[in-house]
């Protein structure tokens, strides 16, 4: 190729005019914004079936590990790991005979769409559900999410 600065004939990979020292080709990809790569965080999908058989089977102590991982995961996703942790948030729901998991679901509603892209007031759906005493509903929409979010990369 040519520079297209001063004319020489120069090496076709060149990033630099050997003659005029200008710079040649494509410019430099502009660095793109920062992604959350689900795996890189060592997020990895989990069976939304088994992990519900699993807390039945256990008798609900599943269900416990359940809720500390997909806090741990969606506060990691969703760039909020200062947020309150798992374990944290399993102390507090227990100590409030479950009330906190109201306001847990609120957040892990607005985590999941964060993850997901999608303005879907999943902060509201997820409260909702878990007025009405369906959690796990809560858990299985929320590994739903995540298991997206690691199937994108
Ligand atoms: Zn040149």
């Amino acid at each position: 190729m040519f520079c297209k600065y001063c004319g020489k004939e120069v090496p076709d990979n060149a990033a630099f005019c050997t003659e005029c020292g200008k710079p040649l080709g494509e410019p430099a990809p502009q660095p793109t914004a920062p992604t959350v790569n689900a795996r890189e965080l060592g997020i990895t999908s989990r069976s939304i079936v088994t992990a519900i058989l699993l807390t039945i089977v256990t008798c609900g102590i599943y269900g416990l590990y359940w809720f500390v991982v997909l806090t741990n995961e969606m506060n990691k996703l969703s760039g909020k790991e200062q947020d309150m942790s798992g374990g944290m948030a399993l102390l507090l729901s227990l100590v409030t005979c479950g009330i906190y998991t109201i306001f847990w679901a609120y957040k892990m509603g607005e985590k999941r769409d964060i993850v997901t892209g999608e303005s879907a007031s999943s902060n509201v759906v997820y409260l909702v559900i878990t007025l009405f005493g369906f959690g796990i509903i809560v858990y299985a929409l929320a590994q739903d999410a995540i298991n997206k979010a690691v199937e994108r990369q």
